[in-house]
């Protein structure tokens, strides 16, 4: 299984930094199949630049392009919200959904984000769909039936889907410097792995990890058996810092 780096921008960038990684990153990325598979995530506004530039580039597929929301609607009046169809339009494979400073800075509730879940399926796009458990949990030793119940909570029993990446990102690692011993992402690796195999309607899926990688965890990280891919947020602005975790 190929693994997969995704780059998760949140609202950082702008047209000038955009232009100078996309020139810089694709000028060292050959059309190399060895490199795992990539999945930007930049703000909205920029997915159509990225969205040409890799049409032209990119000629393995190598690279991809992800949201980093997506609407619980189809369309009408939900005013600042993007729907599946119109991520679709711009060549989007990916959509994360449920990152935690989703859920803690719009109030964003398990409810909300199965229908967001629904609406990928609808436009064949693949949900990066985030679990993770605070510190508190994590040191009153909750975090297994917590990690259980974001899963049972949003991905329904009889749900169809071809692809779903799931992402363990423990909030207290995201941003912070601080990842968690290796045998603990392999324990919930294990676990996250073991609930989805329960998922009869679940083709394939991935496990990949996020919390403060660098690339001088990215390796080790990777190592981990079940462990399929990484979610990087500020790493991934630096063209040359992640080029050197996708490597
Ligand atoms: C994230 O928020 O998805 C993330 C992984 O952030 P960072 O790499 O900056 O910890």
């Amino acid at each position: 299984m190929k693994n997969i780096i995704v780059a998760n921008w949140k609202m950082n960038q702008d047209f000038a930094t955009i232009s100078s990684w996309i020139n810089d990153f694709f000028y060292k990325i050959c059309d190399d199949k060895n490199f795992p598979e990539i999945a930007i995530c930049p703000p909205y506004l920029y997915l159509d630049m990225l969205s040409k530039v890799i049409n032209k580039n990119n000629k393995n597929s190598l690279i991809s392009l992800g949201s980093q929301d997506i609407s619980f609607s189809q369309s009408g009046a939900y005013t600042g919200d993007i729907s599946a169809k119109m991520l679709k339009d711009f060549s989007c494979k990916y959509a994360i959904i449920g990152h935690s400073e989703r859920r803690q800075f719009h109030c964003e509730t398990n409810d909300i984000l199965e229908k967001k879940l629904k609406m990928t399926i609808a436009e064949d796009i693949v949900p990066i769909f985030c679990i993770g458990e605070s510190l508190k949990d994590r040191q009153e030793k909750t975090y297994v039936d917590f990690l259980k119940s974001q899963i049972k909570s949003v991905i329904p029993k009889d749900i169809y889907l071809e692809s779903l990446v799931l992402a363990y990102e423990p909030i207290w690692s995201i941003g912070t410097d601080t990842t968690p011993k290796i045998s603990a992402i392999k324990e919930v690796a294990d676990l996250v792995c073991s609930e989805l195999l329960n998922y009869k309607n679940i083709k394939n899926f991935k496990i990949i990890y996020g919390g403060s990688v660098k690339s001088s965890n990215s390796k080790e990280i990777l190592s981990i058996k079940n462990i399929n891919g990484l979610l990087v947020g500020s790493a991934s602005l630096n063209y040359k810092e992640f080029f050197k975790i996708i490597s």
